[in-house]
């Protein structure tokens, strides 16, 4: 009998060629009308029971195995990104403006493909494969929506699975890890509020530009000196924004970021730190703060025993790989809102080939990676699921 990988490698071309055209043509979070109408499309023609427009643009399907069991959550996102892309591609993007910068065109392709795999292995199969598309990953709300309107129900999945191409690593690299594996992220704004006049007469003004350079400075002792060294967090302020003109003291400056830790104990630690320098600071100014910090995703936190079956899958698909067993990322996931309710299992293929230029970092514009990783991509995440419907 084939193997996953030997099928995957066989239908290359129809992934590629998916990828290519998603590539081409990219669309931004909640708006992957396209994009869906292909999915939809390719889903249906299998025969599949498919369900579009669910969050919007997000399109649902189930795949029956021939005897009944327990259900599987698979997913894959759509969404591109708002970067112009410069990797001067043969399929590069045709939307000015927006890109496939973080690989979801290859996640799109390869769910497809994994419908496909399991399709014709479908009289195998006890149970059934819930495949889910899932549009606006990218920090605006996707999954939460999905959840909203009832992905998680009717059925309800006993296991989830996602995973991520990685151009960190190269082609042939797995990061399949037990415990928490993506960072809960919130974001930030602070506001700090001074007293404008005149820039020669700063003994009539409160300098709110001098108090938040010393809060940014200040801000980046939280995770030199207040977590544990042995810990993992984040601060990072990335915009300021505040005045107008060479001669006058704003009344106002704006800080934006984001915060990003494993556990909820080190979450807990910055943000009651990042309060405290953030008010103290800025009254030791003379000025006045505002903080309003929104929590974007929970930690992604892989099940043991889920974890176990997919390395399983993996020793059995793509025996050449090679395991990091301890890999982390402080990248964040929408995918955690999902797995907050279901066991899961999120894990990452590398997808880099240094030697052709393909390693450029997600989100980058010259961002593109060896589409050998996505028969394996496809090969693993059918095995996955075949898994647990034995
Ligand atoms: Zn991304
Ligand atoms: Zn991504």
């Amino acid at each position: 009998m084939p193997s996953y990988l030997e099928e995957a490698q066989s239908l290359f071309e129809y992934t590629q060629s998916l990828r290519r055209d998603f590539h081409r043509h990219p669309e931004l979070g909640f708006q992957e009308v396209r994009t869906a109408g292909i999915v939809a499309r390719e889903l249906s023609a299998l025969g599949l029971e498919v369900h579009a427009g669910v969050a919007k643009t997000g399109v649902v399907a189930m795949l029956e195995g021939a005897r009944p069991g327990p259900v599987a959550l698979l997913r894959f996102d759509m969404d591109a990104l708002p970067v112009t892309e410069q990797t001067g591609a043969e399929y590069a993007s045709q939307n000015p403006g927006v890109m496939h910068a973080c690989g979801h065109d290859g996640h799109t392709a390869v769910g497809l493909t994994v419908a496909r795999l399991l399709h014709a292995h479908r009289q195998e199969l006890a149970g059934s494969v819930k495949l889910v598309f899932q549009p606006a990953e990218e920090g605006i709300g996707g999954a939460d929506l999905m959840v909203a309107e009832g992905v998680l129900l009717d059925p309800r999945p006993d296991v989830c699975l996602a995973l991520h191409v990685w151009n960190d690593r190269p082609v042939g690299w797995l990061g399949i890890v037990s415990g928490p594996v993506m960072a809960a992220s919130e974001i930030f704004t602070v506001r700090i509020l001074g007293r404008g006049g005149h820039a020669a007469l700063p003994q009539a003004s409160i300098d709110p530009v001098l108090a938040s350079a010393q809060v940014i400075t200040a801000l980046q002792s939280i995770v030199s000196r207040s977590v544990s060294p042995l810990q993992a967090a984040v601060v990072t302020v990335t915009s300021v924004h505040g005045g107008e003109a060479f001669n006058v003291i704003p009344p106002l400056v704006e800080l934006k970021g984001t915060i990003r830790s494993f556990e909820p104990a080190v979450r807990e630690l910055v943000l009651r730190r990042f309060d405290e320098i953030v008010h103290s600071t800025a009254q030791a100014f003379g000025c006045r703060a505002e903080v309003e910090c929104l929590v974007m995703t929970a930690a992604v936190v892989n099940d043991p025993q889920v974890t176990a079956r997919v390395l399983q899958a993996a020793a059995r698909e793509l025996p050449d790989s090679k395991l990091e067993p301890d890999f982390k990322t402080m990248g964040s996931e929408d995918m955690a809102s999902m797995m907050q309710n279901i066991p899961g299992c999120y894990f990452f293929l590398g997808s880099a080939d240094p030697a052709r230029g393909l390693n450029a970092s997600h989100h980058h514009p010259r961002f593109d990676f060896d589409e050998q990783v996505l028969p394996r991509a496809a090969a693993l995440m059918s095995a996955a699921a075949a898994e647990f419907l034995k």
